[in-house]
């Protein structure tokens, strides 16, 4: 016997939690878009998507934020700092590749300098992720050593019954069984069985790609150039990637007064790197996806020990060109180290 939340609950633990003092997000469908929306009622949930366009990502690092007010005076400059947002959320849906994301992250935004943006949204906020039991042509979770019922990054992981009708309920974490306490009265005790997991084939051989990235003579390599000879850098892979986290400080105002806002940047750009005097070191495309590359699966697990990506497909789902990683780390399989 499991306890389960039948889908026909899932409103009432909505107006709970947000009775409880919580907002409540999950995957929303508006017009051609997909993301994580806050929600008033289990209504405007689309639990049918594979996943939503956008990523959770936003969530915590949201696309453009406010850091500091300023104004400059004749003898002094005034400055104000924006707080972070303590508000209570439980964010419902998550697919385990987004959530994945998040703990990808983690040590990023609390390595030199830690981050109270992020971490304030992550300690206020409860991930329910729902394994997956449907994927497409670009979901590649498993080829990053990890699977359509991940558990990692996620408070409480719900597993869809095979009947269709709600979730086998697993409480993940201290805050996740907080979450799941106040909607305790609404779960039921079953036998149910669970529905399978999405099949998701291995595309690549993770460990061979990454030997050949570490190989210090691939750097110079022309296989750059050829596989990334059709970017056109719009910068759609790195926006829409849960683990993608570049970005820019822009003050915005007239000459004495404005505000310092932190936004997204990306590393396909080719004012990415380039200096005032002109000079870029990434001058090239092939030179900007190489370096996208390098980062995910060579430099951040050099740092951090976990490759900057979680297997979401969004970068080859999305790309206008039909590129994307998938592509290019299935070319560095083939090649020698
Ligand atoms: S790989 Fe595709 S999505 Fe990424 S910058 Fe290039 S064209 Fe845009
Ligand atoms: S690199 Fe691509 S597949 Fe990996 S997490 Fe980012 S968008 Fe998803």
């Amino acid at each position: 016997m499991t306890r389960i939340l039948s889908s026909d609950k899932l409103d009432n633990c909505v107006a709970r939690w947000r009775k409880a003092g919580n907002k409540v997000f999950g995957p929303v469908k508006k017009e051609t878009t997909s993301s994580y929306a806050a929600v008033e009622s289990a209504a405007e949930f689309d639990l049918g998507l594979i996943l939503p366009d956008r990523s959770v990502k936003e969530l915590f690092f949201p696309q453009t934020e406010p850091m500091m007010r300023y104004s400059i005076k004749k003898q002094a400059i005034d400055t104000e700092d924006f707080q972070p947002p303590i508000e209570k959320r439980i964010i419902f849906g998550v697919r385990p590749c987004d959530a994945s994301g998040l703990a990808i992250d983690d040590p990023l935004f609390g390595w030199d300098y830690k981050d109270d943006f992020w971490f304030k949204r992550r300690n206020n906020s409860v991930i329910i992720t729902i394994a997956c039991t449907k994927s497409d042509d670009f979901c590649m979770c498993t080829s990053l050593k990890l699977a359509p019922d991940s558990t990692k990054g996620a408070d409480v992981m719900l597993r869809p019954l095979q009947n269709g009708k709600g979730w086998q309920v697993e409480e993940l974490t201290d805050r996740g069984r907080e979450a799941v306490k106040e909607i305790a009265d609404l779960l039921q005790d079953s036998a149910e069985p669970t529905a399978p997991n999405a099949m998701v084939p291995e595309k690549f051989n993770l460990d061979a790609c990454v030997a050949w990235l570490r190989n210090p003579e691939n750097f110079e390599s022309s296989f750059w150039k050829e596989i990334s000879m059709r970017c056109i850098g719009c910068g759609s892979c790195t926006f829409l990637c849960p683990t993608c986290h570049c970005f820019d400080f822009q003050d915005e105002g007239d000459t004495y007064n404005g505000i310092r806002r932190k936004n997204w940047d990306s590393c396909s750009f080719a004012l990415f790197t380039m200096h005032t005097s002109g000079h870029n070191p990434r001058s090239t495309q092939s030179a900007r996806w190489r370096q996208r590359i390098m980062h995910k699966f060579n430099y951040f697990p050099g740092k951090f020990n976990v490759n900057s990506c979680s297997g979401c497909g969004r970068c080859s789902r999305q790309c206008p060109v039909d590129m994307g990683i998938t592509e290019t780390l299935q070319a560095i399989s083939t090649l020698q180290p």
